[in-house]
């Protein structure tokens, strides 16, 4: 498909000090949208100069959430190239997303068309310093004028740029997170799988009484007995127990696969370690912590990479793990995502994707 390009008479300054972009308030001169209507299907995607976008006060996405998004990042390599990390996981995932919430199937092929056409516009964007990215958000909204609760008809899939500072700027220290036993985020049947606003709004709430406890996330339990092992905020989680490697089990539909969890596991399968991927009580996380085999937690997930946990708290218990320091198994798997998507190291698995 032809993508029209319309470019900036008006370009903005790049940001001077990259060590404070932070994330999320910096965007580029452009985005990519793209409309689908049905009986048309995706349709004439443009590249515009960044602003506003004008939808109805009525827009369906508005009112009863029928919205996905993604969550990537181009990497610059020190010879000064663009590349991405897996990203054929996200537009793929973008369209299990889109299954659940009943919107149209976005081919892989187009996704990656306009992705890779947009950088190429912005790739000046990708900032430099040690650890920057440019965090890459595409998503999908139903923009039909109407009141009734059905699945829309007319849908914007757009893509915006943002330049992000290094998330770890002194070193990757260990994060405190409690056990959420009130709410919960997702249920068996519901959408907790699929990266869609509803799911975050439904976690506002459990994130803004562990900012108050002093806790920068929360640990979600299963939804029906609140008792099994779910995941962080918007990161996958994993535990070390006697050298083994467990994550808990995708089976459930509750929990949002991650790309870097399902790097974390070809790595460490590719390393010869034991691992498994099962449904994990909290109860037994606590005896393995009782018994002195609780040796790791980390959380996993595109912004942070590898985010160890130093305190667990769970009720009136508080764990403290490896010390409230960042494990070597961590350190391990942190090194070597990160060496591969910023090219530092070679990528013997095919997960890279230069940009020419
Ligand atoms: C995006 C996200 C993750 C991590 O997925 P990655 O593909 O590794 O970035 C985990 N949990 C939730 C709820 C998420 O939204």
């Amino acid at each position: 498909m032809e993508i029209k390009k319309t470019l900036t008479t008006a370009p903005k300054a790049k940001p001077a000090d990259e060590s404070k972009l932070g994330f999320g308030h910096v965007f580029t001169d452009h985005m990519l949208i793209m409309p689908y209507d049905t009986g048309k299907g995706w349709h004439d995607p443009e590249i515009v100069p960044y602003g506003n976008i004008s939808i109805s006060p009525a827009a369906m996405c508005l009112h009863y959430g029928q919205t996905v998004f993604e969550g990537m990042k181009a990497y610059r390599t020190a010879d000064d190239k663009i590349q991405l990390f897996r990203p054929e996981e996200n537009f793929k995932r973008l369209n299990l997303s889109n299954e659940r919430l009943v919107i149209p199937e976005l081919p892989v092929d187009l996704a990656m068309q306009c992705l890779t056409e947009l950088l190429e516009v912005e790739k000046d964007w990708v900032p430099h310093l040690d650890g920057t990215s440019l965090y890459i958000r595409p998503f999908i909204v139903a923009v039909d004028p109407f009141l009734g609760v059905r699945p829309g008809d007319q849908y914007l899939f757009m893509i915006v740029l943002s330049p992000s500072g290094a998330y770890y700027a002194s070193g990757l220290n260990p994060v405190s997170i409690y056990v959420e036993d009130k709410y919960v985020r997702a249920v068996r049947g519901g959408m907790g799988f699929a990266k869609t606003g509803g799911n975050y709004a439904a976690s506002l709430h459990s994130q803004d009484d562990a900012h108050k406890l002093n806790y920068s996330q929360v640990l979600w339990l299963d939804g029906v007995e609140q008792k099994y092992i779910e995941e962080v905020g918007a990161m996958n989680i994993f535990f070390v127990i006697d050298g083994e490697v467990v994550t808990p089990t995708l089976e459930v539909g509750s929990i949002l696969g991650g790309i870097t969890r399902k790097s974390t596991l070809d790595l460490c399968r590719s390393w010869g370690m034991k691992v498994s991927e099962r449904r994990i009580s909290i109860q037994e996380i606590a005896d393995a912590y009782d018994a002195g085999k609780l040796e790791e937690v980390f959380g996993t997930g595109t912004a942070a990479v590898i985010s160890p946990v130093g305190h667990l708290k769970w009720g009136d218990k508080v764990m403290e793990i490896n010390h409230n320091e960042i494990g070597p198994i961590s350190q391990k798997i942190y090194d070597t995502l990160t060496g591969i998507q910023w090219g530092k190291i070679e990528d013997t698995f095919g997960w890279v994707k230069k940009l020419d």
